[in-house]
C-alpha cells in the first residue's frame, strides 16, 4: 500500500486516499487513550515543584519546535527581537509577543506547522456565548488529550464515564447521532436523542420553549441520569423551569461549561438536581483549561496540557489580581497556539487547594457570563445557541462581520449590533437572512433591527459579550 501511495501523483493521492486520510485522522488507539489517562492521573499526585518543572519543560520544547516549524512565529518573534536562549523561566515569557484572536482568524493557515498536512488534521470551530468564533486545527494526540481532560473533569465530580449514565445538554456530539432515537415532530429539526448502545441521552438547547421543556422533563425522568453535563446556560434554563414547576430530580453531579453560572443560577441548578455543580473553564482552542474539585473553591489548572498567564494592561504577569488570561496549549504541535489572548478576565494563584492536588489555581473568571434573551411569554432563551446563529448558520455573511452582539432593549425589541470588516452595512438580503434564522428562536412579535458600529461597546471589564439583555429574568 505504501509503495502504491508513494508512486501516485499528488492530485491522485488526494482523491484516492481521502477516505483513508479521514479514517486515519480519527483513528484513536485504545493504548494511546489509556496511556494519556494514566499520565493525567499520575500528575494529580505530583508535588507543586514537579508539576512546574514538567510544565516548563513542555513549554520550552514547544517554543523551540514552533520557531523551527511555524514560519508565522519565526517571523513574528524575530521581528520582536526574541532570542529563545533568553527564555528560561516562566517570568521570561513576557518577552514573547501575544497572539491575538484576530491574527488567528486571519493567518490561521500560516500558524499550521510545516510538519503537518492540513488534510490529516481535525478542524475545530469554537463556540460558546462569549467570544467571536475562530477555527483551528489539531492532531490526534491533542484530540486524546482533550477527551481525557474532559474525563478528568467527570472524575473530579465523583462520577465515572464508563459506569454512570450521562445526560448531555447542548449540541449533540456526532457519537450520539448514531443509533439515536430521535424525538421531534415529523419534518421538524429533532431536539433530543437517546442512544441505547452508549446509554446516553442528549437534549439540544436550540429551542427550549415551555412545551419542549415539559417533554424533556418527562424523558429525563424516564432516563434517570447519574450526572448531567453541558452548556451552563442550557442547564440553567431547564433547572429554572423545573424549580418554577416544583419539579426536582436527584443526580450525583452537574458539570457545566461553555458559559458560566453566576451564584444565583448555580443555586437554582443545585435546587433542581439536589447536587453540587462542577464548573469547568475551557474553550475550543484549549489553551487554558481548569476544573473545579470537590472544594468548589477555584479551579485546578490542567498544567500538563496548558500554561496560563494572567497579565495586566502593561502586559506584566500578575497573581491574585484580575487581568487578561493568556494561554498556551502544550500538546498541539500541529497548530501551536502560544501566548494566545482568549479575551476573558480572570485571576490566578499559587495557593495549594485543600483537596491535596497541587496545581496552580484559577480563582475567578469574568467575561464568561452572558445574558439571556427573554421571549414575550417570559421564557428565557439559552444563550450559546442564539449567540452562534450568525457564525454557524449564516457562514457566508459571517465572513464579512468583525464583531456582533444581540442586544435586547426591552421585551419587544432586540437590536443586532454589527461591525463589518470593511465598514459597510450588510445588504438588506443579508439582514433578512440573519433575521429569518433568529426568528426561529425568538417570538415573531419581537421586533428585530440592525445597528452598525465601528467597534462594538464593551462591558465594564472590557469584554465583548455576544448576548446582552436589559430585561429582568
Ligand atoms: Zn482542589
Amino acid at each position: 500500500m505504501k509503495v502504491i501511495y508513494n508512486k501516485c501523483p499528488d492530485a491522485i493521492k488526494k482523491i484516492l486516499f481521502a477516505p483513508l486520510r479521514i479514517f486515519n485522522r480519527y483513528k484513536i488507539e485504545a493504548k494511546d487513550i489509556g496511556a494519556y489517562r494514566k499520565y493525567l492521573i499520575t500528575n494529580e499526585t505530583l508535588k507543586r515543584k514537579e508539576l512546574e518543572e514538567m510544565q516548563w519543560s513542555k513549554m520550552k520544547s514547544l517554543l523551540e519546535y514552533a520557531y523551527k516549524n511555524v514560519p508565522y512565529y519565526k517571523e513574528k518573534w524575530d521581528k520582536a527581537g526574541v532570542n529563545l536562549n533568553d527564555i528560561n523561566e516562566y517570568s521570561d515569557l513576557i518577552k514573547i509577543p501575544i497572539l491575538k484572536k484576530d491574527e488567528l482568524r486571519e493567518y490561521w493557515k500560516d500558524i499550521i506547522s510545516q510538519q503537518y498536512k492540513i488534510e490529516d488534521l481535525i478542524i475545530h470551530e469554537t463556540g460558546g456565548s462569549t467570544g467571536i468564533p475562530v477555527k483551528f486545527y489539531y492532531d490526534r494526540k491533542t484530540y486524546i488529550a482533550r477527551q481525557e481532560a474532559l474525563n478528568r473533569w467527570v472524575r473530579f465530580s465523583g462520577c465515572d464515564t464508563k459506569k454512570d449514565k450521562m445526560l448531555w445538554i447542548g449540541r449533540p456530539g456526532f457519537k450520539l447521532l448514531k443509533n439515536r432515537e430521535k424525538w421531534g415532530e415529523k419534518g421538524e429539526k429533532y431536539y433530543g436523542a437517546y442512544n441505547p448502545i452508549t446509554n446516553r441521552m442528549s437534549i439540544t438547547t436550540t429551542n427550549m420553549t415551555d412545551n419542549i421543556l415539559q417533554e424533556y422533563v418527562k424523558r429525563i425522568k424516564w432516563f434517570r441520569p447519574d450526572y448531567i453535563q453541558g452548556y451552563a446556560s442550557g442547564i440553567y434554563v431547564l433547572a429554572k423551569y423545573m424549580v418554577q414547576k416544583g419539579i426536582s430530580l436527584e443526580v450525583k453531579a452537574v458539570l457545566t461549561s461553555s458559559d458560566s453560572l453566576v451564584y444565583d443560577q448555580r443555586q437554582i441548578v443545585r435546587k433542581a438536581f439536589y447536587c453540587e455543580v462542577f464548573d469547568r473553564y475551557g474553550m475550543g482552542e484549549e489553551v487554558a483549561t481548569a476544573i473545579e474539585c470537590s472544594e468548589h473553591n477555584g479551579m485546578h489548572i490542567d498544567m500538563e496540557k496548558c500554561l496560563i498567564e494572567v497579565i495586566d494592561k502593561d502586559e506584566n504577569q500578575i497573581f491574585n489580581k484580575l487581568g487578561n488570561i493568556i494561554g498556551t496549549n502544550l500538546e498541539n504541535l500541529a497548530m501551536p497556539l502560544i501566548r494566545y489572548e482568549i479575551g476573558d478576565l480572570g485571576s490566578m494563584s499559587k495557593r495549594i487547594c485543600c483537596c491535596g492536588k497541587e496545581s496552580w489555581m484559577l480563582e475567578k473568571i469574568e467575561g464568561r457570563s452572558s445574558d439571556y434573551l427573554v421571549n414575550k411569554d417570559g421564557s428565557i432563551i439559552e444563550s450559546v445557541s442564539i449567540a452562534q446563529i450568525i457564525p454557524k448558520q449564516c457562514i457566508d455573511i459571517f465572513e464579512k462581520i468583525k464583531e456582533y452582539q444581540l442586544y435586547q432593549i426591552d421585551i419587544e425589541n432586540i437590536v443586532i449590533r454589527i461591525s463589518t470588516l470593511n465598514g459597510d452595512r450588510l445588504s438588506s438580503y443579508e439582514e433578512g437572512e440573519i433575521m429569518k434564522k433568529i426568528y426561529k428562536y425568538v417570538d415573531s412579535s419581537i421586533e428585530l433591527s440592525f445597528k452598525y458600529f465601528k467597534k462594538l461597546p464593551r462591558s465594564e471589564n472590557g469584554k465583548l459579550r455576544l448576548v446582552v439583555s436589559n430585561v429582568k429574568k
